[in-house]
This record gives structure tokens, sequence and C-alpha cells, in this order.
């Protein structure tokens, strides 16, 4: 196959707590199992791509999600991949971004992408700490494990689905028990760490998806599950 290209999205603008490093992930997956793989980063001053393989979009402080929303909705070659089936990673703020609206923490309402069916509101209390959960998602088995740090608490309407529920830590944070969002090719979650190095289930999901392949060839890493283990036990 071609060089498979993966977006990482705005990075000038979301990218908290090394969220890029799921794009670095991804690539370094794909090339030890033998994939000519390269990353293209989207800034404000590019336009959206709609034919990269699969795009992943990190977390934000409120005014920088906003510079991202508006350029997203300038330019929505984001919602034409996922249309088409691309899969998206949406960390944290990014969930907020490509939600219906998210309001900030001083409860302005700024309208979202609409690429999933979510709303944000701020919660009386700031969410930090390690988040374990236990996945939904039909392809992961293992626990999930990442770090969150958000106000927003996010709601899931009719067309989304979470992720995985809660077993230590706040999650979406509205009463539900659950933890990110699934719907269509997009895939959310509060975790940072950054999730797919915590998360190497996730990431070779994301992969077979976006390679349309039913399984990868599994890889040999003793130093991840090293870390995992390390997560799963703070
Ligand atoms: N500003 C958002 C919130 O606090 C997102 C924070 C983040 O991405 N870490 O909910």
């Amino acid at each position: 196959m071609s060089t498979f290209r993966i977006g990482l999205v705005l990075p000038d603008v979301m990218g908290t707590y090394g969220d890029g490093g799921n794009a670095l992930v991804l690539r370094q997956r794909l090339r030890m199992r033998g994939y000519d793989a390269e990353i293209v980063e989207i800034t404000l001053s590019d336009p959206v791509p709609d034919s990269l393989d699969i795009y992943t979009l990190g977390g934000a402080e409120d005014s920088a999600q906003r510079l991202a929303t508006r350029h997203l909705q300038r330019y929505p070659g984001l919602q034409r991949a996922a249309a088409k089936g691309a899969p998206v990673l949406a960390i944290c703020a990014a969930i907020q971004v490509l939600g219906q609206w998210y309001e900030t923490s001083v409860g302005e309402r700024v309208d979202g992408v609409g690429l999933i069916d979510v709303t944000t509101s701020p919660q009386a209390e700031r969410a930090i700490g390690e988040v374990t959960t236990a996945p939904l998602l039909d392809g992961l088995t293992a626990a999930l494990t990442g770090f969150e740090n958000h106000r927003g608490g996010t709601k899931l309407g009719g067309e989304a689905h979470g992720l995985a529920r809660v077993t230590r830590g706040v999650g979406n944070g509205v009463g539900d028990g659950l933890e990110g969002v699934v719907q269509g090719s997009v895939i959310g979650t509060y975790m940072h760490g950054p999730a797919l190095a915590r998360n190497p289930e996730l990431a070779d999901l994301l992969l077979t998806r976006a390679l349309g392949v039913t399984e990868l060839a599994p890889l040999d890493l003793p130093e991840v599950d090293q870390l995992r283990r390390e997560r799963l036990r703070a």
C-alpha cells in the first residue's frame, strides 16, 4: 500500500499532556509491522484535508479550543473524512469541539463541529487524576488507563455511545458512569497519557479500522506492558 498518512490535527492549539504522542504511537506501531507511515501536521494555517487515513486531535484550554472549533467549521475536511469512515481519535477538549455545543468554564456556549452527538457543560468540580475504565466497545478487552484533567462534563445524545464504564476516576462526569464516546468512526476519550501509549489495544483497533484488516501482527513490547502495570497500580 502507499504511505499511510496520520493526520495530527491542530497541534499548534490542541495537544495538552503530550497528546501529539498518539500520532507517534500509531506511526511506530505501523512501522514496526513494515508499513510505510508518516504524520501530517495540520495547523491553523492549513485547510483540513479529507484524504488522510486516520486523524488524531488532542486536548486544549478553553481559548485554544475555540480557535480549533472555528478552524474545523471553516474547513470541514475532518467531517468529510469521518463520513467516509476514516477513524478519528478525539482527546478531551476535542470531544467537546466535535460535539453539538460546549460551554466554557465561564458559562459561554459555543457551537461545536456537530460531528458527534454530545454536549458539554462545566461541572462544579474539576476532574483531575488517574482514570481507569472497562471498555464497552467490541474489539477492546483490556482495562483502559489514562490521566484526566477537565472541568467539562459531557452528556451523550441518542446517536453516541460510551467508550467504557468508569472503574476509577470521573470520566464524562455527568453521573452515567461512562467514559468517552463512540459514534461512527469517531472515538473520543478524556484519557491523556498519551492514551495510545498506555492503551496499545486501542491503538491497534484504530489501525485495523483504518487499514480495513481484521487483525494486525502482535507486537512484543515488554516496556509497554510494564507501563500499563505501573499505571493501573498507581
Ligand atoms: N477545557 C476543557 C475542560 O476543562 C478541556 C480540558 C482538556 O482538554 N484537558 O473541560
